[in-house]
């Protein structure tokens, strides 16, 4: 059998600075991509404005992903491709994968595990959307993965369900290539997608974006014909008499993505409600001693920025972990939220580590003009930052020193956002 320090499952942004970073303090590894290239969805990402944050540059995402995959080679990591993780083990000595490929199952054993699995589109099953199953219903990622990679047009007139920001790039993509994008449905009141993405994608292409709106049913044999529309109240009930019915020939769906943990729960990986990520502590280390996650199996991120952020971050402290394994005892604290954050990553403080540098990645519940975030432990202020404009679609990145917050193992914290009239 193979014998690794850290193993990372998934070659894409995330994953490939994970196995960078990893081998950069020393390790020994491997990383497991199921598809034949590196590059993970940014593969058919041709727009361009990834890497402003990390570069200052505005670059498209095989662009982005190629500085990752030849600094990936000029190391000489070693990588199987085409080669699909279908189960993982805990053992004494650390981890023992089964993984498939063209020459048969092979298993691997590491001391480390890295989870870099991305994140999948939800499906028109979790919409629930009424009447036959025509051809023409499909994601905007496999609308994205026709156009950009395979080069064919699936959509001629089309209908968006969803303000994701996939399906406001592909409302673009597809005008540019031709189509009739007849308009975005939003079930909610506000946007899914960053402002950016709406002023460029939609705005300036006068694609119109109907808030508080869903498809109710799909109509056709063979192929879709039309699709009905209708208002939603502020239950998101659809209002009957406002029913309409849109001739169509493709209804695109763009309704959310769930970060892929189907490894994880296989190892006993706790997930979390809110993010659907595993639970991790500020290292990236989830519940599981010896298992890291990052990238969009962790949370989805709306910047790529930050995925290969926390991808290098997880990839050094799984390598440190491979290095001194077992030696340190676990102590750790529980960051709790109230109803004001959608999330916080990380959900723990490892106690044991350093405190010096530790960055949090957050989304407010709600759109606030101004908002202040506030760390209290045992219920005494220990930091407090005012932001203006949060809004759920936006993540949020804080990087704090929290030596200062004086932590013991039984220390509470809690942290929420503070609306204006509330300080
Ligand atoms: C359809 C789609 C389109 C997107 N478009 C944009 C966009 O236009 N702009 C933007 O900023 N963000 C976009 N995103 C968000 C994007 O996913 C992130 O910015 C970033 O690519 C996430 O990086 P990652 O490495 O975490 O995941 P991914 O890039 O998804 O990489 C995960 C990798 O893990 C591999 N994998 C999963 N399970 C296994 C297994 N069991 N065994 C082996 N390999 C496995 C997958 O094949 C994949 O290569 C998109 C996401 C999706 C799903």
């Amino acid at each position: 059998m193979n014998r690794y320090d850290v193993i990372v499952i998934g070659g894409g942004p995330a994953g490939l600075a994970a196995a960078i970073s990893a081998d950069r303090r020393g390790a020994e590894v491997l990383l497991i991509e199921r598809e034949a290239r590196l590059g993970g969805i940014l593969k058919q990402c041709i727009h361009d404005g990834f890497g402003l944050v990390r570069f200052g540059e505005k670059l498209s995402g095989p662009e982005y992903v190629e500085r990752f995959i030849k600094e990936f080679r000029e190391r000489r990591i070693q990588s199987s491709l085409l080669t699909f993780v279908t189960d993982m083990k805990k053992t004494d000595h650390g981890f023992v994968l089964r993984a498939v490929n063209r020459s048969g199952v092979h298993e691997y054993e590491a001391k480390a595990l890295v989870l870099a699995t991305g994140c999948r589109e939800r499906t028109a099953k979790q919409v629930q959307i009424h009447g036959t199953r025509p051809a023409g219903v499909l994601t905007a990622g496999t609308a994205q993965h026709f156009v950009n990679l395979q080069g064919k047009m699936p959509a001629r007139k089309c209908v968006i369900l969803g303000s994701g920001d996939i399906g406001l790039i592909m409302a673009r993509r597809l005008t540019l290539e031709g189509a009739e994008v007849l308009g975005v449905y939003e079930v909610k009141p506000t946007p899914s997608g960053l402002t950016r993405n709406i002023v460029q994608c939609l705005d300036d292409y006068k694609i119109p974006l109907y808030l508080s709106h869903t498809v109710t049913r799909v109509f056709g044999e063979q192929r879709l014909t039309a699709v009905e529309v209708a208002e939603v109240d502020e239950q998101m009930q659809p209002i009957k008499s406002t029913r309409k019915r849109i001739a169509c020939d493709t209804l695109i769906l763009s309704v959310g993505l769930i970060p892929e943990n189907e490894m994880a729960e296989k190892l006993g990986v706790r997930l979390d409600t809110k993010t659907k990520g595993p639970v991790c502590n500020h290292r990236f280390m989830t519940e599981v001693e010896g298992v890291f996650s990052c990238g969009n199996a962790l949370h989805v991120n709306d910047l790529v920025d930050y995925v290969s952020e926390s991808g290098e971050l997880s990839g050094t402290a799984a390598a440190e972990y491979a290095e001194k394994m077992g030696s340190t005892k676990r102590r750790e604290v529980s960051l709790n939220t109230d109803a004001s954050l959608q999330y916080l990553v990380p959900q723990k403080l490892a106690l044991s580590e350093g405190l010096d540098k530790v960055i949090f990645y957050f989304r407010s519940r709600e759109v606030l003009k101004q908002g202040t975030l506030v760390f209290l432990v045992d219920g005494k202020e220990v930091f407090h930052r005012k932001y203006r404009n949060l809004k759920p679609p936006e993540m949020e990145r804080l990087e704090l020193n929290c030596t200062s917050f004086g932590l013991s193992d039984a220390s509470r914290i809690d942290v929420q956002i503070k609306k204006e009239g509330d300080i």
